[in-house]
């Protein structure tokens, strides 16, 4: 593999993976204008200044969280060619990515926990959950020890893990960047990833700690119907 070719395998996947957080966060903001009946708090949406910080905010986290992914794929770039994946090339890979969304989802799930420890909660967490009715920008809009924890657990981690071909790893940012924006998003739109889920969790704070998939509050009994007596705001735990 030539330098060129290097380069291009490094950088795509991080452009296309950061533009697809900016386009689904846009197409979530219209989609906020014109199904106005999908508003999960439609008493509660975040205007004015609160609004411009959160999307400022966001976009630096974004710019950083590019450059960290840029130079963690610089040096450490293992992408596999497609005569080493071999004649059941689609397959394999389709076990893989669905690995990796598995893997980046425990990861999200254990580091939010994490950051549920009071102690952790007011320092890294905090921040993120001021935003009770969160909006897609919400995302990015975290504490740097909440964003080297999450980011680097979900995006980072997993890849250590599993060698895939480039095309999966850039699916794998690109699905991953698209269910935490819908998740934040504060619109229920049918038949895609359930954003009430996280949105419940930014009310209630101590359920729904998972993102895309609810496996991990299902085995740990996090999920808010099955918890709701245990569900209290950290105003009321007084942190
Ligand atoms: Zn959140
Ligand atoms: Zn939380």
């Amino acid at each position: 593999m030539n330098l060129s070719q290097h380069n291009i395998d490094v950088i795509l996947p991080v452009v296309i993976s950061g533009s697809s957080y900016l386009l689904t966060c846009v197409a979530m903001d219209l989609l906020k204008l014109v199904k106005k009946e999908w508003i999960i708090q439609p008493k509660h949406i975040m205007v004015g200044q609160e609004r411009y910080d959160c999307i400022v905010y966001s976009l630096t986290n974004l710019a950083i969280g590019m450059l960290g992914l840029l130079l963690f794929r610089f040096y450490y770039l293992d992408a596999i060619t497609l005569q080493e994946c071999g004649s059941n090339c689609l397959f394999t890979e389709t076990l893989k990515l669905i690995y990796l969304l598995f893997l980046a989802d425990t990861a999200f799930y254990w580091s939010h926990r994490f950051l549920h420890i009071p102690s952790v909660y007011r320092i890294g967490h905090k921040l993120h959950h001021t935003h009770t009715s969160p909006i897609s920008w919400t995302a990015l809009y975290v504490h740097p020890v909440e964003f080297v924890l999450a980011f680097g657990g979900i995006f980072v981690l997993p890849t250590i893990f599993v060698r895939t071909h480039i095309v999966t790893y850039t699916l794998f940012l690109v699905l991953n960047m698209v269910s935490l924006v819908v998740s934040h998003s504060g619109l229920h739109i049918p038949y895609l990833i359930n954003a009430r889920h996280h949105d419940s969790h930014h009310r209630n704070f101590t359920v729904d700690f998972g993102s895309k998939f609810t496996i991990w509050d299902h085995v740990m009994g996090t999920i808010s119907k099955k918890s709701k007596s245990k569900s209290k705001s950290m105003k009321d735990l007084k942190i």
